[in-house]
């Protein structure tokens, strides 16, 4: 039986050697990619996956015919927590067949310094596992759950994942590490303004924007954002030019 306190919400450490050692990770074990490409790609990405994002920010795509990417933490199937009811389990058949891509995250969405690295590589393969009692295909990319980073982890991960996503904002920059790559946050306040700026810097400096929240909802946490705010990142993409995808499609896209 699931409870909202089965997965309590983990807080990386403040400290200062934890934060010395995060950044320092972010400029090791990298696999840069530059952007050779003439026109803007924008992938969107929602992360864990809350049932919000289902109602409220899939359709918008859909009615575009466009797709998204759900790093999906199956542990979370059916649980109500910070970020409101996530998806069950039939949810996540549902959105597959209508063409997203459900991809990888850890199963009780545990991070990378909170754990030794097997138990965290161990997580990994248990939400592959449920994915595939489901019927879902192999992940094709992952994200670090909290973009919380150690250097095993990744050299591990970057054997098995042509892309690893992280959560630290690109800044204007094109070239693109695959073992931790920048991505956008898409929530509401100053994060939305910031998404709002990158969307408008594409018309003329042409790059890879990857977008993440997490709920989309009237009311949402700190870590989503309201479907208004969803819609109007929608028209500004549209305006944009971008071609969207999702990410592993614009992976394949770049990489010819
Ligand atoms: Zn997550």
């Amino acid at each position: 039986m699931s409870t909202p306190n089965e997965y309590p919400v983990f807080v990386p450490s403040k400290s200062l050697s934890s934060r010395i050692g995060r950044r320092l990770v972010k400029y090791r074990a990298q696999r840069m990619m530059p952007f050779n490409y003439d026109k803007s790609i924008v992938s969107f990405s929602f992360d864990d996956c809350p049932r919000s994002v289902m109602e409220n920010a899939l359709p918008v795509l859909e009615d575009r015919n466009w797709r998204g990417t759900i790093y999906a933490a199956m542990g979370l199937c059916g649980i109500t927590n910070h970020l409101g009811l996530h998806m069950s389990r039939n949810d996540m058949s549902a959105v597959h067949e209508k063409g997203h891509h459900i991809d990888g995250h850890t199963f009780s969405h545990i991070s990378a310094r909170s754990v030794p690295l097997d138990i965290f590589l161990s997580d990994i393969e248990k939400n592959k596992a449920a994915f595939a009692e489901i019927g879902l295909p192999i992940p094709r990319t992952f994200a670090y759950p909290y973009g919380e980073v150690s250097l095993e982890a990744k050299k591990a991960l970057s054997e098995i994942y042509p892309l690893l996503r992280g959560i630290h904002s690109p800044n204007g920059q094109t070239a693109l590490d695959l073992n931790q790559t920048a991505s956008q946050r898409l929530y509401s306040g100053e994060d939305f303004k910031a998404s709002l700026s990158a969307v408008d810097r594409l018309k003329t400096s042409p790059a890879w924007l990857i977008l993440f929240t997490h709920d989309v909802r009237e009311s949402p946490s700190e870590y989503g954002c309201t479907p208004s705010e969803f819609k109007t990142i929608i028209q500004a993409v549209e305006r944009s030019g971008a071609e969207v995808l999702p990410v592993a499609e614009a992976l394949a896209r770049l990489q010819g």
